[in-house]
């Protein structure tokens, strides 16, 4: 018998892949023992303010009351029935919540488990749409430099081909089209030759694009780059005219990030399909949707084979489905438009300083985002290691230190989170 304890962290550490590490010699991670409000407990008992939403997600912070209750009351009916075939409440309200929350125009809800899964869904959407029409040819996507839409296959190709991490994969990729990536400051004057990049690519190659993928005024993953809305708006028109879907990918920035429900709101553009995910359940579990339009919808049902060809095992699974509901009554009760609002007005003031400082080379807040742009890429571990003994949990990617807190957290919470960053990029050469 062996009467070691048994050493969990270890054993992480020799058999347990975390995201982007190497199997054998992984950074170091941090055990955690709870998380509440805006406050992580590691093991060893030290608590961090929140910095991150564990990835866009945890909106309403960690372990809420209300959350708990909708899972717990969903638990006591079940956990997950099969969605063939049969169908649940919980689903269904949300499903009308995601209708009645976004465009008007979107009007059919396929629930899937992750959010590059949805992305999947919306470009099989797409294709199939396009196959509907008697244009098979048309299965190509355009997307823009600079964008990141999860990692699986289809996901990945629309990846920005060198940040978008994915460029070692190239070869099994599907061949998409990228425009360059929209730079105009979001609160300047928007440069209409900004758009001519895209016009030229579009233009070549319109024979073979049935739709134009991106996300809405944020990228995310791919280098964190906010972008005008007229851009946007630009891109609408463009599909319109020329008969290409527009698939806006919310998945990071829907549920109110950028100041609004939807991002794409800041350019009063209607999608004609939409994925979301992410903060959908308010952090607590793996949910996404896809929304269409009913022409997508139609174009689908009167083509062959008239259905759509997807249904994941867990398709709208009621917990997480519950969650979701209880996420958006949260959200929508709460004054979140103006706690968004406040959230960018302090890390306006607070990351200022950071702009005068030699390693760095642009800061930018939009909404509950701050992004602090350095010139040469972060040392990893080692500023891991120097924001968790100042009590704080950032986790920076290549150049780029971004904050995008729960929208519950306080100004005296926001004041420790922004210091740290401050005092720790001032140490930086
Ligand atoms: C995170 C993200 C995805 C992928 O979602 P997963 O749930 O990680 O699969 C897709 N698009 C955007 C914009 C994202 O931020």
């Amino acid at each position: 018998m062996n009467n070691e304890p048994f050493d969990w962290v270890q054993y992480d550490h020799d058999h347990i892949w975390h995201p982007y590490t190497s199997p054998v010699n992984p950074h170091p991670v941090f055990p955690v023992k709870s998380a509440s409000g805006c406050t992580i407990t590691l093991e060893n008992g030290q608590n961090l303010i929140d910095g991150m939403s564990s990835w866009w997600s945890a909106i309403h912070g960690y372990n809420h009351p209300v959350l708990n209750a909708a899972i717990r009351a969903q638990l006591e009916d079940m956990a997950h029935i099969m969605f063939g075939g049969l169908t649940h409440k919980p689903a269904v309200t949300l499903a009308k919540k995601l209708i009645d929350l976004s465009s008007p125009a979107l009007k059919h809800v396929f629930f899937s488990d992750s959010g590059s899964v949805s992305v999947e869904v919306a470009m099989k959407m797409a294709i199939q749409w396009a196959a509907s029409k008697g244009q098979p040819s048309k299965n190509k996507f355009l997307t823009l430099e600079g964008g990141y839409h999860g990692d699986t296959f289809g996901a990945m190709s629309v990846c920005d081909p060198v940040t978008g991490m994915h460029g070692l994969y190239s070869n099994a990729l599907a061949k998409q089209f990228f425009a360059p990536k929209p730079v105009n400051d979001p609160n300047g004057d928007w440069d209409p030759s900004e758009f001519d990049g895209f016009t030229k690519i579009a233009e070549q190659h319109l024979h073979e694009i049935c739709a134009v993928i991106l996300e809405p005024i944020v990228q995310g993953a791919g280098g964190m780059n906010f972008y005008h809305s007229d851009y946007l708006k630009a891109v609408r028109h463009f599909c319109t005219e020329n008969n290409v879907l527009l698939i806006v990918d919310e998945i990071a920035t829907g549920f109110g990030r950028t100041g609004r429900m939807f991002a794409s709101e800041h350019a009063g553009v209607s999608p004609d399909i939409m994925c979301v995910g992410k903060s959908l359940t308010g952090g607590y579990m793996s949910l996404a949707a896809t929304l269409c339009n009913q022409e997508v919808a139609d174009t689908i049902a009167d083509g062959h084979p008239g259905v759509f060809m997807h249904g994941p095992t867990f398709m709208a699974n009621p917990l997480a489905c519950a969650c979701a509901d209880a996420s958006l009554e949260v959200l929508l009760s709460s004054d979140w438009q103006n706690n968004v609002l406040r959230i960018e007005k302090f890390l306006k003031t607070a990351l200022q300083p950071a702009s005068e400082l030699t390693t760095v080379k642009n800061v930018r807040v939009l909404g509950a985002i701050g992004v602090i742009e350095l010139f040469s890429p972060v040392d990893l571990p080692k500023i891991s290691r120097e924001f968790v003994s100042h009590g704080v949990w950032v986790r920076p990617f290549g150049k780029l230190i971004y904050l995008m807190p729960p929208y519950i957290i306080r100004d005296d919470e926001l004041e420790i989170l922004t210091r740290a960053v401050l005092k720790i990029i001032r140490t930086l050469s």
